[in-house]
């Protein structure tokens, strides 16, 4: 003799048949945003591999028409270094050597900030991550205009919550100002940390400054073991 169906067991076959329901058009939803390269629900808790999110923010970046630098560059100059840098560089914008490499910081500049990384901070460039605050070479290496840097910006920041280093250094007033918000001269801002959506910020002086002013040298190695004293500490 078959059992009469309780109405309490009839309401949870009901309800556990639903909730399967409700399982199964998520897992679909979410399969087809990934396949439309949207991250879909699961990033709320699983956040995105670095190296991934970087190749999608490049991707999203494309041959970028945004802002008129794009009309006298020869490259981009998206960034470079580790996926999972725990200590993050931001430059100012591609120069000569750069926007013909493709690289951030290859010129005579750049010779200097892997001499400061490997010989004074003793790390490896390559554990670093080197961006800049605009992706294209303003021509003659002007300054960016406001304009061009509200354009490039969200790249950067994309790059930065990526990332998340556990420091970031701003070279130069263009990246300090972009990074914290503020006019507030560069020799006034250097030496003193600042913050980042959380991240720690040391702005010191450009390592093209440096080369006109070799005396400002010893102020940015007293920046520099600032931040060499924080990574240490984070490490503990
Ligand atoms: N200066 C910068 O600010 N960035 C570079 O990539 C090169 C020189």
């Amino acid at each position: 003799m078959t059992q009469p169906v309780s109405h309490s067991t009839a309401a949870s076959t009901d309800a556990s048949g639903l909730l399967r329901q409700l399982l199964q058009a998520v897992e679909s939803r979410v399969r087809f945003d990934r396949h439309l390269g949207r991250p879909g629900y699961l990033a709320a808790v699983q956040p995105e591999d670095p190296a991934a999110a970087l190749a999608r923010i490049r991707a999203e970046l494309g041959e970028c028409t945004r802002c008129r630098l794009h009309q006298s560059r020869t490259r981009i100059v998206f960034g470079a270094g580790s996926p999972c840098a725990r200590l993050l560089f931001v430059g100012e914008g591609p120069g000569e050597d750069e926007d013909r490499e493709g690289l951030p910081f290859v010129g005579k500049a750049g010779k200097l900030l892997t001499n400061i990384i490997e010989n004074g901070m003793k790390l490896k460039r390559a554990e670093c991550y080197i961006a800049n605050v605009v992706k294209s070479r303003p021509p003659q290496n002007r300054t960016p205009s406001p304009d061009e840097i509200a354009a490039c910006f969200p790249f950067l920041e994309a790059q930065l919550r990526a990332i998340r280093p556990e420091v970031i250094v701003a070279l130069g007033a263009v990246a300090a100002h972009a990074l914290l918000h503020t006019e507030a001269p560069i020799s006034r801002l250097r030496g003193q940390w600042a913050q980042w959506q959380g991240i720690p910020v040391m702005p010191t002086f450009h390592p093209s400054y440096l080369l006109r002013n070799e005396s400002a040298k010893r102020l940015v190695w007293e920046d520099i073991q600032k931040v060499m004293a924080l990574l240490a500490k984070e490490r503990d």
